[in-house]
């Protein structure tokens, strides 16, 4: 049978599991099932995986009716099946976790999907941070351990970074650099594994200082992100993306970032952590450096 570019037909893998089914994992688990995937997609949280199936709902109803999704909604939304634990782990061909940004936490599901999972299964990772090297740690496998680095929103965004642990094998490697682009996704191949891996490392770093300026009161984040558009050519400015992003995720990446020695890629001030600890955490609250109308529409920021 002839490979159609972009989906899964005709390839070795036909079964994926989503782990975590939050801003990321159900953009994961949306874009593989409209690339012809059966997607396992699993949350310790019932009501998450809920949340994430009226969420991918929407959007793939959405782009059935501006005529952009290949065949019926109802034919991708099919091949999506929720789960409660980590059970249909034995049964797929690739498992993509994308929980938490939380080392320990991350660990020990690599350890669980290590003993759960067929010895052959890659087990991948969509952290931000953490080296994928200290996540094959975990398991018996390390050679076919990898990072898939998916960028938010994800039926959005076309880029995916495919990491190299120290001991991911070439051919899983390439796999990996395969299966994106079965979901019609662009790979970069980043070659060693360092915290944060490429494109996290040049964000943060525009980030960290964006967040010390607006801390000190030298430039408000709208006026940032509108020099970044204007001056820079970015499509969205950096305190844009955060809010999309989540700030609690953005706290998390940042204290990673610091404890796996990379300070200087992370924010001096902790004016992000006083806006989570305020409840804060971006679009998905509708405030967080901007405020969003019910509509989603954004409104300006408010320093208190
Ligand atoms: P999120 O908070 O929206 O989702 C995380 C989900 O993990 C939650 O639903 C939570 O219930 C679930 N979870 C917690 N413990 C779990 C467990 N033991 N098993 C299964 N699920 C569990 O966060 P997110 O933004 O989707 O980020 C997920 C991962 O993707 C993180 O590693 C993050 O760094 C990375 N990432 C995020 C972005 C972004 O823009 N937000 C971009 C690239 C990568």
């Amino acid at each position: 049978m002839e490979k159609k570019s972009g989906t899964a037909e005709g390839k070795s893998i036909q079964k994926v599991l989503v782990v975590g089914a939050g801003f990321m994992g159900s953009g994961i688990a949306q874009v593989s099932a409209q690339a012809g995937y059966q997607v396992h997609l699993m949350d310790i949280q019932a009501a998450i995986t809920d949340r994430a199936f009226r969420d991918i709902r929407w959007s793939v109803e959405k782009l059935e009716a501006k005529g952009l999704l290949r065949e019926p909604s109802q034919k991708v939304l099919a091949r999506i099946s929720p789960e409660k634990d980590l059970s249909s782990a034995s049964k797929v061909d690739l498992v993509i976790e994308a929980a938490l940004e939380e080392e320990e936490l991350k660990r020990e599901i690599f350890q669980e999907l290590d003993r759960i999972s067929r010895p052959e299964t890659p087990l991948s990772t969509n952290t931000s941070s953490i080296p994928i090297t200290r996540l094959a740690e975990n398991t018996r496998r390390p050679e076919r351990v990898l990072g898939l680095h998916f960028f938010g929103p994800v039926p959005l965004m076309r880029l995916v970074e495919v990491v190299k642990g120290e001991k991911t094998s070439q051919e899983i490697f390439e796999q990996g650099v395969a299966f994106v682009q079965s979901l019609g996704k662009t790979p970069v191949r980043v070659q060693r594994d360092i915290p944060g891996f490429v494109m996290n490392r040049i964000f943060s770093a525009a980030f960290s200082e964006a967040v010390d300026l607006v801390d000190q009161g030298i430039a408000t984040p709208e006026d940032v992100d509108m020099g970044m558009r204007l001056g820079y050519g970015w499509n969205v400015g950096p305190f844009e993306i955060a809010d999309n992003a989540g700030l609690d995720t953005c706290s998390r990446v940042g204290q990673s970032m610091k404890s796996l020695g990379a300070s200087h890629l992370a924010p001096s001030s902790n004016l992000i952590e006083r806006m989570v600890a305020e409840g804060r955490l971006g679009r998905k609250v509708g405030k967080g450096f901007y405020r969003y109308s019910p509509e989603g529409k954004r409104l300006p920021w408010e320093k208190k």
